[in-house]
């Protein structure tokens, strides 16, 4: 491994823990966030000044500083890069930035490819939250006893309903994730997610799982609604509203017992459209 490829893992965390200190700001308003503060500056410590001073300026802009390549292109602006720009990003024997948004640039091993192009993202007729989300998408009950067992589930269905071509890559990626720090908040809510990948549209599956299980909230909290979401990276800040709609709606008591009561998919998709009917027009 080189120092250009463990500086662009370094990035890549410090990432994941900047956008999962925005996430749990506005999902847990009254949380004590110091811990992950603390983890933030711990990791952005020994990175070169240039770099670091980079980074912070990027992350206030936008919620990715650094993004995969992917078909040639920036994933986080669109742009078309140069070939001799993609060989270079793919060589990494030093860190590339985009000549458009500046942003860092890393090339994926196996990019978790989306099959359905903009399933949900973008597509007209649909209004609110049916954008991003699907019937196929309910999973009512979960069954898995730990946090990989039920996110195994929620991968294989994404995959199977044709939302990303590779289940296990997914999940992989999802485990990855969590283990940097779990995406569990408090009242039983949990935003599992994956994000770089391209190719189709923002998607998210909702799991019910009636006993809870353990994924790592706050306390002893066990996590019974799992909003399960793949991202493509031109649709992360997006994905901080979508994240912060929900975990709005689903704070009150009587709104989470709804999903909570459901037996059916069917029941599940209706009490999801219904509750948030006002949070996603
Ligand atoms: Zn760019």
């Amino acid at each position: 491994m080189t120092t250009t490829h463990s500086l662009i893992n370094q990035l890549i965390q410090l990432q994941e823990l900047v956008v999962a200190n925005m996430q749990k700001k506005v999902s847990m308003p009254n949380a004590r966030l110091e811990e992950l503060g603390k983890s933030i500056s711990s990791l952005g410590a020994d990175l070169p000044q240039a770099v670091k001073s980079h980074f912070n300026r990027l992350i206030q802009k936008h919620p990715e500083a650094i993004v995969p390549v992917a078909n040639e292109l920036c994933s986080g602006c669109g742009m078309g890069l140069t070939k001799s720009m993609v060989q270079a990003v793919h060589k990494a024997e030093s860190l590339n930035r985009c000549p458009n948004c500046a942003r860092f640039l890393y090339y994926p091993e196996q990019l978790v490819a989306a099959e359905r192009k903009s399933r949900a993202y973008g597509e007209a007729r649909k209004t609110g939250i049916s954008r991003f989300t699907s019937p196929e998408l309910m999973m009512v009950p979960l069954k898995g006893t730990t946090a990989e067992e039920v996110l195994a589930e929620m991968c294989g269905r994404m995959a199977s309903e044709g939302f990303v071509e590779d289940a296990d890559h997914l999940l992989d990626l999802a485990l990855q994730r969590e283990a940097i720090i779990s995406t569990a908040v408090d009242n039983g809510l949990a935003f599992p997610h994956v994000r770089g990948v391209e190719g189709g549209g923002l998607s998210m599956a909702v799991g019910i799982h009636k006993k809870g299980v353990k994924f790592g909230g706050p306390g002893r909290t066990l996590t019974r609604i799992f909003f399960f979401v793949v991202i493509p990276t031109a649709t992360s800040a997006f994905y901080l509203r979508l994240i912060s709609g929900l975990s709005k709606t689903f704070r009150e008591k009587e709104v989470s017992d709804a999903l909570l009561a459901c037996t059916s998919e069917e029941e599940l998709w209706k009490a999801l459209i219904k509750a948030t009917k006002k949070t996603f027009k």
